[in-house]
Parts: structure tokens; C-alpha cells; sequence
């Protein structure tokens, strides 16, 4: 049975996402309103009042931009199962590899064979740039991105699906079979769409008079249309099934320096603990940090990035430290990111 939570309003769910994801404000404003209308939906066939169409998400965002996290933590607020699949590891049936009807395998799998629980969960498909109609010969792969969009496309819009057990469960040596409605499952599909901006600049600047060209600083990602995302080898009938798109921005050099600092579990607190735990106190610079956040924006891997910059950076320090007993204070100063200078130790 689907309550309606009145109490978990776009705005609350806007203030959640904020206490865990940097920046994505426009974003996070659009899937909070999506959300609630889903499940008011939901609501509401179940009373059966109206009938109201599903609307399924497209994000498009660079990597490390928070479109993955985004989605964790939008179904850790709203307490419904998730499950996130690379749309590049499917095929359509009867070709090698993994058959979209695994995706509703896993996913019933995740929520222990409850199939109600499953039927208004959420699946996140990342990758699905990757399967365009034009892209396909990159993965070398032999499949066609169109054949695999058509699959997805049935599974989207709302099929019954029959699925047996991943461990093939059998009672009195009968195969169970679960039946399984995809109708109520929200979709969000993601993918960085890299190169988009070429279809984009080629079309504002056919509309726009040749005197008016379009100003190279904007960012193109942002006018991003369906007739740009069809050049771009997405088809029309997939596409009509997301008319929800959430547009992601590349992560500025203060919104990697907040995700560095700010979050609850942030990627600074989460290293600090490793020093605590040994009574060792761990302190960066701001500067420090700045650098740290300038590596990931010059490496174009938004936030993504950071873990491994930050790893290391700590290498050495992580490495000498557990033996060096009579360490208590660890200060990371700018020299320390950008000429690999040791760190200043304080002893007891
Ligand atoms: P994407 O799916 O866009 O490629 P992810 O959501 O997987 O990126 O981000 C990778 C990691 O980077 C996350 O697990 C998180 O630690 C961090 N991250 C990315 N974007 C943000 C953000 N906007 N706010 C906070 N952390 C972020």
C-alpha cells in the first residue's frame, strides 16, 4: 500500500539533498519536485482517483559531478530501495551479455523478493550516453546502442515481467517465478554526454543571425534540447519517455572545497579519522586545500577525483606515522601539494 507523506514536501526533500550534495541547486529543485509527484502519482492510482502519466529523469552532467550520489541519497530520504546499473553491459536479448530484464532480477534480489517493495523503487541507469546509435562502434562491442534503447524503452514505460530467482530458489523442486509490474518503478538515467556541446553550438548558431554568433564563454551543456540529445544518437521514443531533464553543472574549484569540508561524512573528516584513531590530530591548511580542490578542476574529474588526489598527497605521511609514536600534531601546508614538501610533525 503507497501512503502519500504530505510531511516529505519538494522543499524538505531540497534541505536533505543540501546537507549531503554541494551545488546542484537547480538539480536538486527538480528531482525533489519529481519525487513527490511520483509517488503522489502512485497515490492516487492506488486510490484509484486518476490517472496520471509517468515521468521518468534524465540527468546529464559531467563525471564527479554528483549525479550517482544524488540519487543514493534521494532514495536514503525517501526510504525506498535503489539499484544502479551501467547501461553499457546490456545488450538486447539474444545478443551476448546481460539482458535488461537482469536489471529487474537485481533489483528483486535487493529487496529480498518483495515484489511489492520493488514495484516502487527506484533504478538508476548510468552510461546511457554510452549506448547512442552513433557511439556503439567505440565500445567495439556488437551490439547496436538502438536495439539495447529499445529494451530499456519497454522496461521504462511498463512491462510485466516474469523473473526467476538469481539463485534459482526452488520449493518441492518448483522453479518460483515472481511477477513483477515495472510501471511504478521510477527511472532516472544518466550519462555525461561528452561531445553534446558540438550538436548544441551547431544549432543555436544556425538560429542565431550570423552577426549575433553565440558567446564562447557560455555553457553550452545548459541549452541542451531534445533535438541535440536525438542528434546526438538518443531516440525520439526513449527520449519521449524522460521528460524530465536535469542539467548538472561542472563543479567550481569553492564547491570542491566545500565537498572537501562541508558534508556530514566529508572526504577531509573521513582521512582525519584515520589520524584520530591513533591520537594523532590532522590539521590542512585552507590553502592546502585550495590545491587540492585546483588539481581536481585542471583534471576535469569533479569530485571523483579528490579520493585519489588526497590519497596521495597522505601517502607518505600515512606510511610513516603508525611507527612514529611520539607524532601528535600533522599540519598539510600548501608546499605539501604543489612540491611534494613534507608536512610539518609537532612531537609530544
Ligand atoms: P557522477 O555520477 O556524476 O559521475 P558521483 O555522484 O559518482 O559522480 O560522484 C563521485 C563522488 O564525488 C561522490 O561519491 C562524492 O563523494 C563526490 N561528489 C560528487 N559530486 C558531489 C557534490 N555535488 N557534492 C558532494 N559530493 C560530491
Amino acid at each position: 500500500m503507497i501512503e502519500l507523506n504530505l510531511y516529505l514536501t519538494p522543499e524538505k526533500i531540497k534541505l536533505e539533498l543540501d546537507k549531503y550534495i554541494i551545488g546542484q541547486s537547480e538539480t536538486k529543485k527538480i528531482l525533489s519536485v519529481s519525487v513527490y509527484n511520483h509517488y503522489k502519482r502512485l497515490y492516487l492510482i492506488n486510490k484509484k482517483k486518476y490517472i496520471l502519466d509517468k515521468s521518468n529523469i534524465l540527468f546529464i552532467g559531467p563525471t564527479g559531478s554528483g549525479k550517482t550520489l544524488m540519487v543514493k541519497t534521494l532514495a536514503k530520504i525517501i526510504n525506498v530501495p535503489i539499484i544502479i546499473v551501467d547501461a553499457t553491459s546490456f545488450t538486447e536479448a539474444g545478443y551476448v551479455g546481460e539482458d535488461v530484464e537482469t536489471i529487474i532480477q537485481k533489483l528483486l534480489h535487493e529487496c529480498d523478493y518483495n515484489v511489492e517493495l520493488a514495484e516502487k523503487s527506484i533504478i538508476y541507469i548510468d552510461e546511457i550516453d554510452k549506448i547512442s546509435k552513433k557511439n556503439d562502434f567505440f565500445s567495439g562491442k556488437d551490439v547496436s546502442g538502438e536495439g539495447v534503447q529499445q529494451s530499456l524503452l519497454k522496461l521504462i514505460e511498463g512491462v510485466n515481467i516474469n523473473i526467476t530467482p538469481i539463485n534459482e530458489k526452488k520449493i518441492n523442486q518448483q522453479q518460483i517465478i515472481f511477477n513483477i509490474n515495472t510501471n511504478n518503478i521510477l527511472f532516472i538515467v544518466g550519462g555525461a554526454f561528452s561531445g553534446i556541446e558540438n550538436f548544441i553550438n551547431n544549432r543555436i548558431n544556425k538560429e542565431l543571425s550570423f552577426i549575433k554568433k553565440i558567446n564562447k564563454n557560455v555553457n553550452l551543456i545548459n541549452y541542451t534540447n531534445n533535438e541535440d540529445l536525438i542528434n546526438f544518437g538518443i531516440i525520439p521514443e526513449f527520449l519521449g519517455r524522460l521528460p524530465i531533464v536535469a542539467i548538472f553543472k561542472e563543479l567550481n574549484i569553492y564547491e570542491l572545497i566545500h565537498i572537501l569540508i562541508k558534508p556530514k561524512n566529508s572526504l577531509l573528516k573521513q582521512f582525519c579519522y584515520l589520524f584520530i584513531i591513533e591520537g594523532v590530530n590532522i590539521k590542512f591548511s585552507f590553502e592546502s586545500i585550495k590545491e587540492i580542490a585546483r588539481i581536481a578542476v585542471k583534471k576535469k574529474i569533479g569530485a571523483r577525483g579528490l579520493k585519489s588526489i588526497l590519497e596521495n598527497i597522505l601517502l607518505n605521511t600515512m606510511y610513516i606515522f603508525p611507527s612514529k609514536k611520539e607524532i601528535k600534531f600533522i599540519i598539510i601546508h600548501k608546499e605539501v601539494i604543489i612540491s611534494n614538501k613534507k608536512p610539518i610533525f609537532l612531537y609530544n
